[in-house]
């Protein structure tokens, strides 16, 4: 659940009124609740909590400083998938003992990186891999530890951009070699084995696959074992999904009910790498409607955020809720709620019924907290907008507005070019 909600027909983040931050910060802007992203936290960590557990954010997901740093403050971990992703979750204080190294991609840099930093494991990808891994290592005179990433041919039945445990899929190892590529690390002196990874897609709304991929990820648990391969940490990855539209996940509690029963007797650190559950709902993209135009086929609202700042609506048709910040008794209208970017695919929301919209309106793009702000850009050169986080009555900008000059920053003229 979540604190975006009308007081007196004006939408507050818990205590303070939208509008006033807009006042303050310019629109668009994200804007995030302390209260909803902490409880969230406790949600599914305390769901957990009858096992030895690590809760991982998935950074990606979104990875604010400020966020990282309240996960850190709640007793989470990290689960991230490029050096930045280091970068950010040692400088927000994320303990290196519970941070993990996933992605399909890991170049020696950040490889290197990474055992320097004593992170707790790399869940790794492919025998390619293993293989630098193995090699960094030594040359650093270290053991890395290690999961391997199983791919148990789950469908999440989610969706296709968004499942990751398919056959088809680019990440993982199949789980049917799993044990070749475990006999493998097992014989690198520079690696030690620690675990299994898997993670079946992003945004599931059933418990029965998070079930499934864990029981077979099992037997393969005791497979390693008989070839005496001690499997200490077990990762289920991330992946639960959250309300954006009529959709009814399950909650973390009844994720942990049905998922517990089976680790029952065995001696692992079970490994969450929740991202979308913690951060979506506890987050907005406020905009400000530019004009209105009626189209001959449609009615369009221009609003001032685009696809460079929210694309998931662009990019898998996703829904979110659009709601005016001030509550009104205008009629409603069909509208398609586009952006300034100069793409036709430039759109928050298509046939969607609002109250009509006037110049100036401020609208909440709810659920916009995952995958909102971390997936931007700076296409058609528009400066990053800021984030702000809210905590009872106040507000704290967490990412400044960016200005024209962020923009070409390390840009550079080369001299030949500076006397034409
Ligand atoms: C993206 C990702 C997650 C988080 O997924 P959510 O659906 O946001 O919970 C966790 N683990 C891995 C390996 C990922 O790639």
């Amino acid at each position: 659940m979540h604190e975006f909600r009308d007081i007196d027909g004006k939408l507050h983040c818990e205590k303070v009124s939208v509008a006033k931050i807009a006042k303050a910060v310019g629109t668009p802007f994200y804007l995030y609740s302390h209260h909803t992203l902490a409880s969230h936290f406790a949600a599914v960590d305390g769901a957990f909590a009858a096992v030895p557990h690590i809760t991982a954010y998935a950074v990606k997901a979104n990875s604010n400083l400020a966020i990282l740093r309240l996960f850190a403050g709640l007793g989470g971990g990290a689960d991230i998938v490029s050096g930045g992703e280091l970068f950010r979750a040692l400088k927000a204080g994320v303990p290196r003992s519970k941070i993990v190294f996933a992605g399909v991609g890991k170049n020696r840099e950040e490889i290197a990186e990474a055992l320097r930093a004593k992170i707790l494991l790399f869940n790794v990808e492919s025998a390619q891999e293993l293989r630098v891994i193995d090699d960094v290592a030594r040359k650093q005179k270290t053991r890395a530890r290690i999961s391997l990433r199983v791919n148990p041919h789950i469908d999440p039945k989610t969706h296709p951009y968004i499942s990751t445990g398919l056959k088809k899929s680019k990440f993982g190892i199949d789980i049917d070699t799993a044990l070749e590529h475990y006999k493998l690390a097992a014989t690198l002196k520079g690696i030690e084995v620690v675990g299994v990874h898997h993670h079946i897609g992003s945004q599931l709304t059933d418990v029965q696959p998070f079930v499934e991929a864990m029981a077979r990820v099992l037997e393969l648990v005791d497979r390693l074992n008989d070839h005496g391969i001690a499997i200490r940490y077990l990762d289920m990855g991330g992946g639960l999904g959250i309300p954006y539209q009529n959709e009814e996940p399950p909650s973390p509690r009844e994720m942990a009910d049905a998922v517990l029963p089976l680790l029952r007797g065995r001696n692992v650190t079970l490994i969450l790498e929740p991202g979308r559950v913690l951060v979506g709902n506890a987050g907005i993209l406020v905009t400000k409607v530019l004009y209105t135009k009626e189209g001959e086929a449609k009615n369009f609202v221009v609003v001032d955020a685009g696809m460079s700042d929210l694309i998931r609506p662009s990019l898998y048709e996703a829904y979110h809720e659009i709601r005016p910040v001030a509550r009104t008794s205008r009629p409603p209208r069909v509208v398609d709620v586009v952006g300034p970017i100069c793409e036709s695919g430039d759109f928050l929301a298509q046939n969607r019924e609002l109250p009509s919209c006037e110049p100036g309106d401020l609208l909440a793009v709810m659920s916009a907290g995952a995958y909102g702000f971390a997936m931007a850009s700076r296409y058609n050169s528009r400066p990053f907008i800021p984030e702000v986080l809210v905590k009872g009555n106040r507000f704290f900008v967490i990412r400044a507005r960016e200005t024209y000059r962020d923009l070409v920053r390390g840009e550079a003229i080369p001299p030949f070019l500076k006397n034409a």
